[in-house]
């Protein structure tokens, strides 16, 4: 597993004189050779505007576009490609279905139920739609581990219930939620299961359809493919009653001087020029994925979990929020040290060459929750390594070091 490391050039420099070990993975990941190529190829011989033309070149961008549909359709279980829609990412995918389904269905006096853990893009989205609606905003609360606390669950969800919207992976706490048990109590009240894959998707098998889940979105960049390309799946009946947001070129069937029919999901969504070259990559990004295999990556970073996790905890001073057993979580570490701020503790750790990211995390909520102002967080992918957790471990023994003698 280590020689991944070799496929992605960036990942082959120094910071401050020291080998870079990148553990910001949680806010994007680093791209492959093959993912790079990919979209070069693609500008150096393809580049054409996809479905309204008839060159060659046009056909052959419109064959890659749309074979990304079903190639993504293959990586998450999704029962058709026409349930997979084209998004920028996560946040775009969540907001469309607040106020593409959310505002045709959700009526005063309905409730939404979410966490105390969630990402500020499953959470604005719906207190937006709970204020244009009337409905009513309700909070799963958490375990002291930072697990959701399933007595909360079946109080919160209830008959008044239409939607549940939950992460799959906490952005901060690493856990894993049960999305599969949550989403069969949800459809128990005839409730929708939304869930944000943006931090599983990168690092687990997904199947939707195992997973219960009505809609489920995620961002490429999180998983070796370019910025502003992702994707939102959904029950093709409830992309039915789903409302464009973009309206504009590509989306339409028929236009009139005074009325509009639009084209099926998934394309009625994708109003104007779509990112093509993101498509392409993401392709890429799936294909080098699969070819190691999703469960292969989960293992790795669970073997790194383990060994790395026993170390942090014997360093006196450091929380690390979350579950503290490996099995419980993915490889993401949240942590505080002593009373450092933690941008101190990242900029310190940045100077030995080890890149971490200090702040709320997009979770104020839980930052609140957990009654701290900040953490640092340092999340780990394929192409980590043992010697990038031995960094770290060191890297944080020095930074409580350095702040100790006041020499930093
Ligand atoms: N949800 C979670 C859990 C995330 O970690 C992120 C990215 N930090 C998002 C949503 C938003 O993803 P994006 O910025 O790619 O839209």
């Amino acid at each position: 597993m280590n020689d991944y490391i070799k496929d992605f050039p960036i990942l082959n420099q120094k910071v401050n004189d020291e080998r870079l070990v990148y553990l910001d993975n949680a806010a994007t990941t680093q791209k492959p050779r093959a993912v790079v190529e990919a979209v070069t190829n693609y500008y150096y011989h393809d580049n054409a505007n996809v479905h309204r033309g008839v060159h060659t070149l046009a056909e052959r961008a419109t064959e890659a576009f749309e074979n990304v549909r079903t190639k993504v359709a293959h990586f998450i279980n999704a029962p058709s490609k026409d349930e997979i829609v084209y998004t920028k990412g996560t946040t775009e995918g969540l907001n469309w279905v607040a106020a593409g389904y959310g505002r045709n269905h959700v009526k005063v006096g309905d409730e939404i139920v979410i966490s105390y853990m969630e990402h500020h893009s499953n959470l604005v989205p719906w207190q937006q739609l709970a204020q244009q609606t009337g409905a009513k905003l309700k909070y799963i609360a958490l375990q002291a581990d930072g697990q959701l606390d399933m007595e909360s669950v079946q109080q919160q969800i209830t008959d008044k219930t239409a939607i549940v919207a939950l992460t799959h992976v906490s952005n901060v706490l690493g856990v894993v939620n049960p999305i599969a048990k949550i989403a069969h109590i949800t459809h128990q009240h005839n409730a929708l299961m939304i869930v944000d894959g943006a931090q599983s998707t990168p690092h687990m098998k997904i199947d939707v359809q195992a997973l219960g889940a009505d809609f489920f979105a995620f961002s490429g960049h999180k998983l070796l493919a370019p910025t502003g390309i992702g994707i939102l799946w959904g029950k093709s009946s409830l992309l039915a009653e789903m409302s464009p947001l973009e309206f504009g070129g590509e989306m339409i069937d028929w236009v009139q001087l005074q009325k509009t029919t639009f084209k099926a999901a998934p394309w009625k969504f994708e109003g104007g020029t779509q990112n093509i070259a993101g498509v392409v990559g993401l392709g890429a990004a799936i294909d080098y994925l699969e070819k190691i295999g999703m469960d292969n990556i989960q293992a790795h970073e669970q073997v790194l979990m383990q060994a790395i996790l026993p170390e942090l905890s014997k360093i006196k001073g450091l929380t690390i929020y979350g579950p503290q057993e490996a099995q419980e979580r993915t490889g993401i570490i949240a942590f505080n040290l002593d009373n450092l701020h933690p941008h101190d503790v990242a900029t310190a750790l940045d100077m030995e060459g080890i890149a971490t990211r200090a702040g709320h995390h997009c979770a104020q909520p839980l930052m609140a929750y957990l009654k701290v102002p900040a953490t640092v967080r340092a999340s780990f992918y394929l192409y980590n390594t043992l010697a990038d957790g031995q960094r770290l471990v060191e890297g944080i023994k020095a930074t409580k070091e350095f702040f100790k003698n006041g020499t930093i």
